[in-house]
């Protein structure tokens, strides 16, 4: 039984009494073609602009402008080691240790790197494992690392589908896959919080059970990195990447970030590319050294980076920092029950939520297959200034962040909702 209410005078309530609620004049919302402010629930795949990201860009284009080259080393905050601001408060949002964090170039590009060290085919020992309607980068990625190193994708991507007739992927067969083919695995590849359904799954399941069967395991934590609680670091995850352009709101494109478990921070031995940011950053200039490994995530890191995306991470992350992700889960699971509740309500025929019902087993975003794919219902939300995304065959998603969306703003979708469908 959800303890929620219909009507508006609750929605007005919950947001009255909503301690995060004054977060979301830290943004900036959209408008609609008549003036008002538009109903954003796609956070999950462009996350609205801090108010603040303009001054944190502004002062490294400043110091850009009146230091040049200097500014690596005399700017207000430094270029060289800017990167380190950013390390504390990404490894809370996504509870891992500092060591096991570096935000650095996209997330495609991460998910590659990663499988240079992490991926290791034998003969024998060769297929990657990921959830079915993986995101297309992520399958396409994972394919080409299987022809890289000489497979055939046929033979080399296992599946973990959902039974026939469900939607939602299920454990046992994923026992019942690594009984009869964990040998043949050398990595297991999620999507920590799929795309499509929103099922967050259980990392620490996952990963002990790749371990026991000798196969390395990541994640792709594009939809859980400022979402929900992933505490890596305690998963045993090998290692996980993600971006920071949907929850963490960090600008289309911005940088993404990688996490390698601390079990593999001093292992020079690991396999992997380099360039000169991997290199021991007290000697790094001098050009002519020998190589010297960098120990953790750092090590991962190939070019200096790019100042001014960084610079809106930061804009973000000081905010994710002030808030906590505690908090914030607290009110996404609120608001995101309240969503369910009012959608359950309607007791319309025509949409159903594919997103697991448990609130642990998923993050803010509800998926609501539409009966027979009909996608005149995503275009006439559009029209109303509602912003939800379609997502081929037959899905709505919506994504009530916390930071920014209201009650009222959950409230007001559902009523436009109910009034479209009858
Ligand atoms: C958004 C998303 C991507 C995007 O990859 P980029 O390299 O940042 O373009 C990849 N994988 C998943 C699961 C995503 O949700």
């Amino acid at each position: 039984m959800s303890h929620h209410k219909l009507g508006l005078a609750y929605a007005q309530q919950k947001d009255q009494a909503d301690t995060l609620a004054s977060y979301r004049d830290r943004f900036h919302i959209p408008k609609h073609n008549d003036g008002t402010d538009v109903i954003y629930m796609t956070g999950n795949s462009l996350g609205l602009q801090p108010k603040s990201t303009k001054e944190y860009i502004h002062q490294e284009l400043e110091d850009w402008a009146s230091l040049g080259v200097e500014g690596h080393t005399q700017a207000k905050n430094p270029w060289l080691h800017y990167h380190e601001l950013l390390t504390n408060s990404m490894a809370e949002v996504v509870g891992a240790k500092p060591i096991e964090v570096i935000v650095m170039n996209t997330l495609t590009v991460n998910l590659h790197l990663m499988m240079v060290s992490f991926y290791k085919p034998s003969q024998k020992r060769f297929k990657i494992l990921i959830e079915a309607d993986a995101f297309p980068s992520d399958k396409y990625a994972v394919e080409s690392q299987l022809i890289h190193h000489g497979f055939d994708p046929k033979d080399g991507v296992l599946l973990w589908k959902a039974r026939e007739g469900e939607e939602l992927a299920n454990y046992e067969d994923l026992e019942a896959i690594m009984e009869n083919q964990g040998d043949d695995i050398a990595l297991i590849m999620i999507g920590g919080v799929n795309y499509y359904t929103g099922q967050f799954f259980d990392f620490k399941r996952i990963t002990q059970l790749g371990h026991k069967h000798g196969c390395m395991v990541g994640f792709d934590c594009a939809h859980g990195a400022g979402n929900v609680a992933l505490n890596l670091h305690d998963s045993g995850a090998d290692f996980a990447v993600w971006c920071t352009y949907k929850y963490l709101n960090s600008g289309p494109g911005s940088l993404g970030g990688a996490f390698v478990h601390e079990r593999h921070a001093h292992h020079k031995d690991l396999n992997r590319f380099a360039g000169w940011w991997s290199h021991n950053k007290a000697t790094r200039f001098k050009m002519r050294d020998e190589f010297d490994q960098l120990p953790g995530a750092e090590g991962w890191q190939l070019s200096n980076p790019p100042i001014l995306s960084m610079a809106a991470i930061r804009a973000s992350l000081d905010m994710f920092a002030e808030v906590g992700m505690e908090q914030l889960i607290v009110k996404s699971k609120e608001l995101t029950g309240y969503f369910e509740f009012l959608l359950k309500q309607l007791g319309s025929n025509s949409i159903k939520i594919i997103t697991p019902s448990n609130p642990d087993e998923r993050g803010c975003q509800l998926s609501i297959q539409v009966k027979n794919a009909d996608k005149a219902l995503h275009s006439k939300l559009t029209e109303a200034g509602i912003i939800t995304d379609w997502r081929e065959p037959d899905v709505i998603r919506c994504a009530p962040t916390p930071l920014y969306n209201s009650f009222q703003d959950v409230y007001n979708l559902v009523e436009k909702l109910k009034h479209i469908l009858n």
